[in-house]
């Protein structure tokens, strides 16, 4: 049965032509082989356009891709990936180390470096976070806050897009509808027709200047919705750094990935 059920799976996630199989292949180590052991980090991206393997790296999900074509044979993507190990093990090694919500972390928050700093009594009735100077103070009865520190800077995070975008859309002369935050992982943000903005609550990590380019380059969607010329005017008019915001988000983006718990 088992082998049955596996190509048929196999084949639907290749339909999804150059995306990721999802986790059944990983758990059941790939059609049999053990890439796991190569790197936990490793995954296969079967691809339609691509004429022969290949290995990116994926530093926003801390991943490196083994891009093979759509017929490839998977124990000739074992040995390519095999020989290739140390390659990917360093890449892995030198991306930005993973910063995790816990005691002693600095954080960048709102375009100060903050550090966290927990206080634990198991007397308390509730985790009370505050946002200093230079700290964020958790008082917790929770062994483990990091949840609890997750949902403070969402919400953070909510608040304060939702102010900046409320100030540009007012400036643009336009509506907006509704702010939300989400944890995504692959845009800064969108905006619809019907003039609702997302943020990924990420953000929160980003320069000033950057955080502030991402929340005129969604709010100058309810002007153009396209990246025309005119967009980026509007754009351009609407941010405090046009150029700086821009360029540290398009090089340095991926590193606000690294701060919380380690994406699966
Ligand atoms: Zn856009």
């Amino acid at each position: 049965m088992k082998r049955r059920v596996k190509p048929l799976n196999a084949e639907r996630a290749r339909a999804r032509s150059g995306q990721n199989l999802f986790s059944f292949e990983q758990e059941n180590g790939w059609f049999g082989m053990p890439f796991a052991e190569i790197s936990p980090r490793l995954k296969l991206s079967v691809s339609d356009r691509a004429k022969r393997m290949a290995l990116r790296l994926d530093p926003r999900n801390r991943l490196v891709h083994l891009v093979v074509p759509k017929r490839a044979n998977m124990r000739t993507a074992y040995l390519f990936a095999e020989q290739n190990k140390e390659w990917i093990r360093e890449k892995l090694r030198d991306l930005p180390r993973q910063v995790p919500f816990r005691d002693g972390e600095i954080l960048p928050i709102l375009g100060k470096d903050r550090r966290i700093v927990v206080l634990y009594n198991p007397a308390l009735k509730v985790t009370d976070i505050q946002l200093k100077k230079d700290e964020l103070l958790v008082l917790t009865n929770k062994p483990d806050p990091s949840a609890r520190i997750k949902r403070f800077l969402m919400e953070l995070a909510r608040e304060k897009l939702t102010e900046l975008a409320l100030e540009k859309a007012s400036l643009m002369r336009r509506r907006l509808e509704d702010v939300q935050v989400k944890d995504t992982r692959s845009r800064w943000g969108s905006c619809t027709e019907d003039a609702r903005i997302s943020f990924s609550w990420r953000l929160i990590f980003a320069p000033s200047k950057s955080f502030d380019y991402v929340v005129a380059h969604e709010c100058a969607h309810l002007v153009h919705m396209d990246h025309s010329e005119n967009f980026w005017k509007v754009c351009e008019r609407a941010c405090r750094d046009f150029e700086e915001g821009k360029d540290w988000m398009h090089k340095n983006g991926h590193s606000l990935m690294r701060f919380g718990a380690l994406p699966s």
